[in-house]
This record gives C-alpha cells, sequence and structure tokens, in this order.
C-alpha cells in the first residue's frame, strides 16, 4: 500500500488520519449491508484502514429500508447468509426457511457486533462525490456532512435494488392522505387497519406485502401495470433434509453454492422441456410448484430459460394455477402475465397472493386497459374511475443496478463523470471496475451475475477479489488499478452475447432498465452463471490480471487482451466436447476418423422441416455417387415458376463426411432460401486423391444443370455453395465454370472454405488447437488428398489462380477462431479487388464450425441468415 496513508485498522473510524474536514484513509467504503460489512471486515484483517457510509443510521442496506410488511428473502436463509465465517455459519439458526426483514436484520446486526464493524462506518451520511486527483493517484469523495474523504481505493457496496424509483405517476405529490414506499418503509411501522388503501404495483414488494395490508385495510385496490408469475413459497420452519445435509458437509455445501449456476446448489435438469409428455412435464412442474422457491420450477428442464416454446409450457402451468386460485374469471385473466415469458421478470415468492383477489373488499385494477391519468388530493383516477384512499402505498421498484452508482457524482480521470460514460448503458469490465476509473470498484456491479443468483455468493464472491486484489497489489509495488479499454470493450459484448442466447431480453424488466423512464434499454446483468463468472474472474487473476493496467512508483504492467471472446454457445459447446475426451481424428486410420465424426451426426439437432427429401445418384466424373435433395415446405412450384438451385458440397477437408453429412444446414438454407438445395457427394482421400473431389465437383453441377427442370428448378438460377473443404469445391468450381457457354452461376456461398494450400496464415497458428479444426488435422486433410508440389494449383487453392476476374457474386463467411480464417479473408479480399461482387463478414467468436451446428448454436443464425439471403438475392 501506499507510504502516506494509515496501513493498519482504523481503531475509531477515520480518526487515526483525520486532518481538519479531510480524512485519509486507503479505503472508502460506500454502503452498510451484506457486501459493505464483510468488505470491512476483512479489509480488517488484511490490516487495510477503511472508512465505511451510509444514509441509514445503521448497518443492514437492503433489510434495514425495506421494512414493509411481508418482507422476506426469496432465497433460502441457509442460502441467503453469509458463508465467510464457518462458525458464525454453524452457530446462527434461522427460524424459518425464508426468514423475515426482522430476522435478517437482526442477522446483519449480530454480524456487525460479533466482528465490532460499527466503528468502521459513520452512519446517515451519504457520499455525495467522488473525484479522481491524477497527481495524487487518489480519490476524494465529499459526504452530505461536508467532510473530504482522501483515499486510495473507492468501493461502491452500495447495492443493487438500493434507490427506490421516483414516482413517476402525474399528481404524486398531490395526494393528502398517507403516502409510503415499499423501500423506504416507516421504522415504526404502519397500520392499516379500517383504512382504504391503493397499492401501486404488483412486483415482489407487492406480492409479499398485499396479503398483509389486505389483511387490516377495509378496502383494498390495486394498480396493476404487468402481472407477474408468482410461486407459493410454501414457507415454514427450515427445510429439515436440507438442514441436515448442510450440518453433515458445511463446507462442501457452499463450496458447491460457489460453484453453482445460482449461487445455490441445485439438480439441473438436461431435459428439454419439449421432448417429455404432457403428463411427465405437467407432473414435474406440479411437485416443483408443491415444494415452492424460487428455482424450482425453473430447473425442472433445461431449455426453460433459452426457448419460448419450452417456456410456454411452464408459463401455462402458472396460469392455470392462478385460474385455479382465481374465483373470478376476469380477476384470473388479468393476473395472467402473458407479455413475457416466465423467469425474464424476477418471479416473486408469495405467501397466499393469488388468493387475496377472492376477498370481497380486494381490487384489482388492470392499468393496461385503465391507465393512471392522474393521482389527486384523494387518490387515484384511471381513465375509467376515481378510487378514493386513506393511503397510497407506491410498490414501484428501484432503479436497479446502475441508480446508486450514478447518483453519486463521481468524476473519473479527465473531468468524465461516471453518468456520461454510462449514459448509453453501463460499461464495466466484469461488473467491477470501469475504464477511466482508476482503483474505483464495485460490487455486485452492472456485467456481473449480482442480481440473476443468491446475492450473498455473489458479493462474497467480489469482496474476496477485490481484497485478494489489493493484498496483490500491496505485495507487488502497485497502487493503481484499472481494466482496459479492449478489456471493457469485449466484457460488454460478451454480457450481450450471453443475453441474447436467453428469453431476458423479451421482457421489458428492470433487468433491461426498462422500468426507469429514459433508461438505457440494456441487460444489465451477467446471465453466465455465478459458476461461469467465478472462473473468469479467477481466470483473469491467473493470467496476471489479463485486461488490467497495474501501476505503482517504480514499476508498470500493462496486461491487455480479452478473457472470454469466444461465442459463449461455442464455449459450452466446447466444453461438453472435450468432456468426452474423443482422441484427435488424425490420429486414428481413416476409416475409425470417418465411424468417429459419423457418430456425431446422431446427436445433433435435425434442423428443420423442409417439404421434401429426395436421395439419389448422379454420375460423378468416373462413376455414380448420391446426391440428397432438399425441396422447400411451400407448395410445388410450376414449370413456369421453377426454383432457384443451390449445389452444395460438403465439409470434412475432402476425406469424411458425404451428401448427408451437412444435412442440418442444407435443410435450414433450404428453409431460409425457398430454394431446392442439392447436397452432392465426390470421392474421397486417400482413396481418390486430387484432383478428384474437385473433378466430381464439376461433374456435379453439370449433371444439375442438365437436369435442373426435372429436379424442379431453373437452370438459369442455379448457385454453388459450401462448407470448409466443401467451399473450396464451390470456389473452384465457380472459376471452372466462367464463360463455359453455360448460363453463368448465379453466385458462390463460400462458408469458411480452404483456399490456399502453401501458406500458413497467423489464423492457423493463433487458432491451431482446441477450437474442433486443428492445425495438425488440417495438415492431415492436406496430406490425404494432395502432394505438397499440387497444393499451388487452382484446382485446390483457388486463391492462386492467375485470375480471379468475372467470377459469380460470393458470399463469404469466415469465422475468427478459425484456422482457415485468414485465407478465407484473403479469398474474400481478392475477389473483390478482381472486381467481383462480394459480401464478406466475418463471425465474431466463431470457430470452423460454428455456422453449420443449426440449432445447436444460436449464435450462428444470424451468419447462415447472411448467407440463406445473400444465396436469395443471386438467384432471385
Ligand atoms: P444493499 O443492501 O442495498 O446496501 C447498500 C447500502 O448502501 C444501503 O444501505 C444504502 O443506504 C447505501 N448507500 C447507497 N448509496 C449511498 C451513498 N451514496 N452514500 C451512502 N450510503 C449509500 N437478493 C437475494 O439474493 N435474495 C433475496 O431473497 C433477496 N431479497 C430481496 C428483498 C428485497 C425487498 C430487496 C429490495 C432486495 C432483495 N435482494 C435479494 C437483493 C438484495 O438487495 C441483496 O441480496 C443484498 O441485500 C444487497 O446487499 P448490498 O450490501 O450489496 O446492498
Ligand atoms: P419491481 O419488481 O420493479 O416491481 C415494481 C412494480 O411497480 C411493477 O409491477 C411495475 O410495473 C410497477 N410500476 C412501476 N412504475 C409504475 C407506474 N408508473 N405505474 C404503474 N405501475 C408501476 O419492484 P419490487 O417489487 O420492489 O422488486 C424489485 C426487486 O427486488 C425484485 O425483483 C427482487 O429482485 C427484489 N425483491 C425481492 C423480494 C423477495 O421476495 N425477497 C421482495 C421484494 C423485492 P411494470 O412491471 O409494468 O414495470
Amino acid at each position: 500500500m501506499s507510504t502516506n496513508t494509515t496501513l493498519h485498522d482504523t481503531t475509531d473510524a477515520g480518526q487515526a488520519s483525520t486532518n481538519g474536514t479531510t480524512t485519509t484513509v486507503d479505503v472508502a467504503v460506500v454502503g452498510a449491508g451484506f457486501a459493505g460489512l464483510y468488505l470491512t471486515h476483512r479489509l480488517r484483517q488484511m490490516g487495510i484502514s477503511s472508512l465505511g457510509f451510509d444514509v441509514a443510521d445503521n448497518v443492514g442496506g437492503t433489510w434495514y429500508w425495506n421494512r414493509y410488511p411481508g418482507a422476506r428473502c426469496d432465497v433460502e436463509s441457509i442460502d441467503y447468509s453469509y458463508s465467510f465465517d464457518p462458525e458464525l455459519d454453524a452457530e446462527w439458526k434461522w427460524s424459518e426457511r425464508y426468514a423475515t426483514q426482522p430476522e435478517i436484520l437482526t442477522y446483519l446486526n449480530h454480524v456487525a457486533d460479533r466482528f465490532d464493524l460499527r466503528r468502521n462506518f459513520r452512519f446517515e451520511t451519504r457520499v455525495e462525490k467522488a473525484i479522481w486527483n491524477e497527481s495524487s493517484k487518489r480519490w476524494i469523495l465529499t459526504t452530505s456532512d461536508g467532510d473530504d474523504i482522501d483515499c486510495r481505493y473507492y468501493v461502491m457496496a452500495t447495492g443493487c435494488l438500493s434507490v427506490p424509483k421516483q414516482p413517476d405517476i402525474t399528481g404524486a405529490e398531490r395526494f393528502a392522505g398517507e403516502t409510503y414506499s415499499t423501500g423506504r418503509w416507516p421504522h415504526e411501522g404502519v397500520d392499516f387497519t379500517g383504512k382504504r388503501v391503493a397499492v401501486i404495483g404488483t412486483g415482489s414488494s407487492a406480492i409479499q406485502s398485499i396479503p398483509h395490508i389486505a389483511a387490516q385495510a377495509t378496502e383494498l385496490t390495486v394498480f396493476q401495470r404487468t402481472p407477474n408469475f408468482s410461486i407459493p413459497a410454501h414457507n415454514g420452519p427450515p427445510v429439515p433434509d436440507k438442514v441436515a445435509e448442510i450440518a453433515a458437509d458445511r463446507a462442501g455445501y457452499r463450496e458447491r453454492a460457489r460453484w453453482s449456476r445460482a449461487g445455490v446448489p441445485l439438480e439441473a435438469s438436461e431435459v428439454s422441456a419439449l421432448t417429455v409428455t404432457l403428463e411427465e412435464r405437467n407432473a414435474a412442474y406440479e411437485k416443483a410448484w408443491n415444494t415452492g422457491g424460487l428455482f424450482s420450477l425453473s430447473t425442472q428442464f433445461n431449455d426453460l430459460g433459452t426457448n419460448k416454446a419450452a417456456n410456454d409450457t411452464v408459463s401455462d402451468f402458472i396460469r392455470e394455477k392462478i385460474a385455479g386460485v382465481v374465483d373470478n374469471p376476469e380477476t384470473a385473466a388479468k393476473l395472467s402475465p402473458y407479455s413475457y415469458p416466465f423467469g425474464t421478470k424476477r418471479p416473486c415468492l408469495d405467501d397466499n397472493y393469488y388468493a387475496v383477489y377472492n376477498q370481497p373488499h380486494v381490487e384489482l385494477v388492470e392499468l393496461r386497459a385503465e391507465p393512471i391519468t392522474t393521482i389527486t388530493e384523494k387518490g387515484v383516477d384511471t381513465s375509467d374511475r376515481s378510487v378514493e384512499v386513506d393511503a397510497l402505498v407506491y410498490a414501484t421498484g428501484f432503479d436497479a443496478m446502475t441508480g446508486a452508482l450514478v447518483s453519486v457524482d463521481i468524476t473519473g480521470r479527465d473531468g468524465l463523470t461516471l453518468a456520461e460514460k454510462w449514459s448509453a448503458g453501463p460499461k464495466t469490465y466484469l461488473g467491477l471496475t470501469t475504464v477511466d476509473f482508476p482503483n474505483l470498484f464495485m460490487i455486485t456491479g452492472p456485467g456481473s451475475p449480482s442480481v440473476l443468483s443468491n446475492m450473498i455468493v455473489s458479493i462474497e464472491q467480489h469482496v474476496d477479489w477485490i481484497c485478494d486484489t489489493l493484498a496483490h497489489m500491496t505485495a507487488s509495488g502497485f497502487e493503481l488499478i484499472e481494466p482496459t479499454s479492449a478489456a471493457e470493450e469485449a466484457w460488454g459484448l460478451h454480457v450481450n452475447d450471453f443475453a441474447g442466447l436467453t428469453l431476458f431480453p423479451q421482457a421489458n424488466s428492470w433487468y433491461m432498465g426498462a422500468n426507469v423512464p429514459g433508461k438505457p434499454r440494456v441487460f444489465l446483468p451477467y446471465v453466465g452463471g455465478v459458476d461461469g463468472y467465478r472462473r473468469i474472474c479467477d481466470e483473469v487473476v491467473e493470467r496476471d490480471y489479463l485486461g488490467f493496467k497495474l501501476a505503482g512508483d517504480n514499476r508498470e504492467q500493462l496486461n491487455d487482451g480479452v478473457v472470454r471472446e469466444l461465442q459463449p454457445d461455442v464455449t459450452i459447446m466446447l466444453e461438453l466436447i472435450a468432456e468426452l475426451g474423443m482422441p484427435p481424428l488424425e490420429s486414428l486410420p481413416v476409416a475409425e476418423a470417418r465411424a468417429l465424426s459419423d457418430a456425431g451426426k446422431d446427436m445433433r439437432p435435425p434442423g428443420p422441416d423442409v417439404g421434401e427429401i429426395v436421395d439419389g445418384t448422379f454420375p460423378g466424373a468416373v462413376g455414380d455417387l448420391d446426391y440428397r435433395l432438399y425441396r422447400p415446405t411451400s407448395p410445388d412450384q410450376g414449370a413456369d415458376d421453377q426454383r432457384g438451385i443451390v449445389v452444395y458440397y460438403h465439409g470434412g477437408g475432402w476425406v469424411l463426411g458425404d451428401a448427408t453429412s451437412d444435412d442440418p444446414l442444407c435443410r435450414d438454407l433450404c428453409d431460409r432460401t425457398g430454394a431446392i438445395v442439392i447436397s452432392v457427394d465426390y470421392r474421397h482421400a486417400p482413396e481418390a486423391v486430387f484432383p478428384a473431389a474437385s473433378d466430381d465437383a464439376l461433374a456435379a453441377l453439370a449433371w444439375v444443370r442438365a437436369n435442373a427442370e426435372e429436379l424442379g428448378g431453373s437452370a438459369d438460377r442455379i448457385a454453388v455453395a459450401g462448407w470448409s473443404a466443401g467451399a473450396n469445391l464451390a470456389a473452384v468450381v465457380a472459376q471452372q465454370v466462367r464463360g463455359d457457354g453455360q448460363p453463368p452461376l448465379r453466385g458462390q456461398a463460400l462458408l469458411t472454405p480452404v483456399t490456399d494450400g502453401t501458406t500458413v496464415r497467423p489464423s492457423m497458428n493463433d487458432n491451431a488447437d482446441g477450437l474442433m479444426l486443428t492445425k495438425s488435422l488440417m495438415d492431415w486433410f492436406w496430406d490425404q488428398y494432395t502432394d505438397k508440389a499440387q497444393r499451388s494449383d487452382p484446382l485446390v487453392s483457388p486463391l492462386l489462380a492467375d485470375d480471379l476476374g468475372g467470377l459469380p457474386p460470393a458470399v463469404v463467411v469466415t469465422c475468427q477462431f478459425d484456422p482457415l480464417r485468414d485465407e478465407g479473408n484473403a479469398y474474400a479480399q481478392a475477389m473483390a479487388a478482381a472486381g467481383n461482387e462480394v459480401e464478406h463478414s466475418v463471425a465474431r467468436g466463431h470457430i470452423h464450425t460454428s455456422v453449420p451446428a443449426v440449432d445447436a448454436l444460436p449464435t450462428g443464425a444470424v451468419h447462415r441468415e447472411t448467407i440463406a439471403a445473400a444465396l436469395t438475392r443471386f438467384l432471385a
């Protein structure tokens, strides 16, 4: 740590180094909730001075503020509690499965007492401003009591759900009765006995409080803008089996939580909701419903969060449950969510919520049908009526995840404020740090799993990561840490890519910033799981703070780089394949390599249905070969309206595969283009070496041209397409048939083509291993098909052709992490330079095998669409 700050523990908050109104300290901690308390404890253990602040007059954070009736956690208390101190963990006994707010607050007070944490905090003190001082390399914070805090490190432990949303309803200030906000509930409680009450909002806070308010109020009117999916909590004493499981191996249980997806050890299903019968599915849902809990339903099948049709099954189930509980069918219909998939807005856990609407004094107003026009002195006016009330309860939620961070006026390097930097949405590296704000850390910041997890697990992980980082910096003579722009930019892409794999972006949720007018629509948390995220954070450290700049008086370290560049579904697929432990294909005899390659065919998704599939043979260059024809689903067209035809060459390095081996891709192309796709076989090496494959490829095109009408297509509208070695053949064929007197080819679609066997380009080495197509496998393919001397022949290295002019329009898709990327790029550029029409895209984060993996890799779909759109254009 620095030489001019206090390294030791501050026995009285900040006193040791207070000078006038400026207090000097190593670490300023904003927030005294779960995060600020644990951070303070760890810093003290490390001998690092810290001073914490909270607007509240005591510890507790969320559990200090949210004192509305019925407030409880929705993650079981056994899980929703600290794990850092095994004795604390073992000694504390929760009285209920889901503890009430008072019990959780008592727990946090107990923790504060046990570790004597309050002396490191100034309560009733808001941090209002923070400015980075570039010359001293320190932060200067200004608090609501006018003091300045001079600190080396500044940690925002300010919570994801700590800034209640300002009432954004016309006339809110007019109401003359009692007004309450669930997120700022009076400490003395509220008695609604004998009162007419309105609750605005039907999120978790409302759903927890409404049954309690209904029990007191004479009239309760609930104003609902969007209905929520709510699951019964089935609260009671902690579940005995779970208590016993933890008691038997507390450390093991906690460790499993750390390496789980949501921060709670759960069985993850590997079954799709769409592959079981209705009875089986409903039995699973019924069991989950009766078990209760936030994760019970969502973990029944593996595709509820990613597949809308699968999600519909659980959404329907809950809607049926609502209809079963609520007597009035109209009210049940209003309470049933249809506008977003289950789980894409935070589901609620309830205690008899839906049944409340069977009580005669409780009414539901559906704001989509009758919006609030204004709040008046007496109550709420909607387009249809005036509802007079004595008390108005806002359960309208929070400016989530970014609200508390940008509500402090934080100015980083060169006068840039955090609010300005984040005006189009937050940008962070790992949800922990942000460029231009050195030495600023956020706990559970945007871009980390945070609110999608048991937050205590995520909080502990962030606190540990920050403290371990500070320890590393101290030991290494660094005093400054800041992420690099490249790392931050790539992290933002990764967070978005992951969210794009899920149904989350389909909801107008606070996860998307959609609840706050004017807030940018960005998916805020990281959906890659607590386990995956922890692995990434650990990897960043193991790779010597990859993506960070570290600096001290005498040394600097810039380790620029990107921790996750592959598309998330590609990473998952590679991990699954790695688990199979298959031998490298090139280590096997050819027949075994083919058998192993073929074995994968049965395990992949089949691709879309097409109208008709016809298998047949055609005359190759030296004998009959197989083809498979895919005809689109739309009605047959007559002779005057014949379809375009795509002659497709399969991948497999001229050694593996056959006319059916790229079946899902051919179906997909047929489905997207409406063209006939004919996948043709060709002779394979080593039995038939160069130029056998290109001879057969040419023969196939000649046969299709000659028989186009019989095949249902048009000889004037033919394009060639292929993947990998098949794209090589398509490129070769396109060159060979230039000006052959036949109707010219309408286009060529080249997906990750092999184009040059003579040059090793950087991508071949950069992506040599571990990404499906390896350098050694590619070498093996070449060796099977050609002699080295033959590799400059344009019949196998089309990039080396003397003349690349006059080629049909091309679409070329290469993949960022493909050994063949650079030769594919070079071919696209060379064709364009020769005056051809070329559409070229590089599939970010993809590998050689990504794009043909129909339905297995959703992020590949956009690139298949690029190819299909180009083919459709070519064949029009
Ligand atoms: P918080 O507890 O929000 O504490 C942040 C503190 O920072 C606040 O006390 C605030 O006053 C203070 N602060 C903010 N800005 C400033 C400033 N500028 N100056 C001074 N002080 C400042 N998560 C779960 O995982 N499971 C649950 O069951 C669950 N239930 C929840 C129930 C409710 C009602 C709510 C609102 C949230 C719930 N959450 C739950 C999320 C919950 O916020 C986290 O679990 C956790 O309590 C957050 O702790 P924290 O310390 O990060 O932040
Ligand atoms: P919320 O989920 O954001 O719900 C706010 C509700 O108010 C929504 O129904 C929203 O409708 C409505 N609303 C907002 N502005 C409105 C307006 N101008 N007019 C009419 N209606 C309006 O907030 P919350 O209930 O406080 O919960 C926030 C999060 O805190 C939860 O998702 C959860 O993570 C956590 N929490 C957990 C628990 C628990 O069970 N442990 C309890 C409370 C909170 P729209 O949906 O249309 O925006």
